[in-house]
């Protein structure tokens, strides 16, 4: 099955704002943001709830960073990997 290495502890994202060019703290899968359930979904379940068909489609995990100094957020697109 196909798993985020982020959401499974495994990877941390790394990227710097756009904004102030400190580092950004990752918030979690965008979409738990809005449904305290959905972590406790399957993965397949998730994305049909997400609506989201090309990140179904392509297992992307859209994460939300958040920059800790100007508060800017920021969407990052985390490729899952496929583990048997
Ligand atoms: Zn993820
Ligand atoms: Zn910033």
């Amino acid at each position: 099955m196909y798993v985020c290495l982020v959401c499974n502890g495994m990877e941390v994202i790394k990227r710097n704002c756009t904004h102030c060019d400190n580092k950004m703290v990752d918030e979690g899968r965008v979409i738990n943001q809005f449904d305290d359930y959905a972590p406790y979904m399957d993965d397949e379940t998730t994305k049909l709830v997400d609506g989201d068909i090309y990140s179904k489609h392509k297992h992307l995990c859209l994460h939300l960073l958040k920059c800790s100094t100007c508060d800017y957020y920021l969407q990052a697109a985390v490729e899952e990997k496929y583990i048997t």
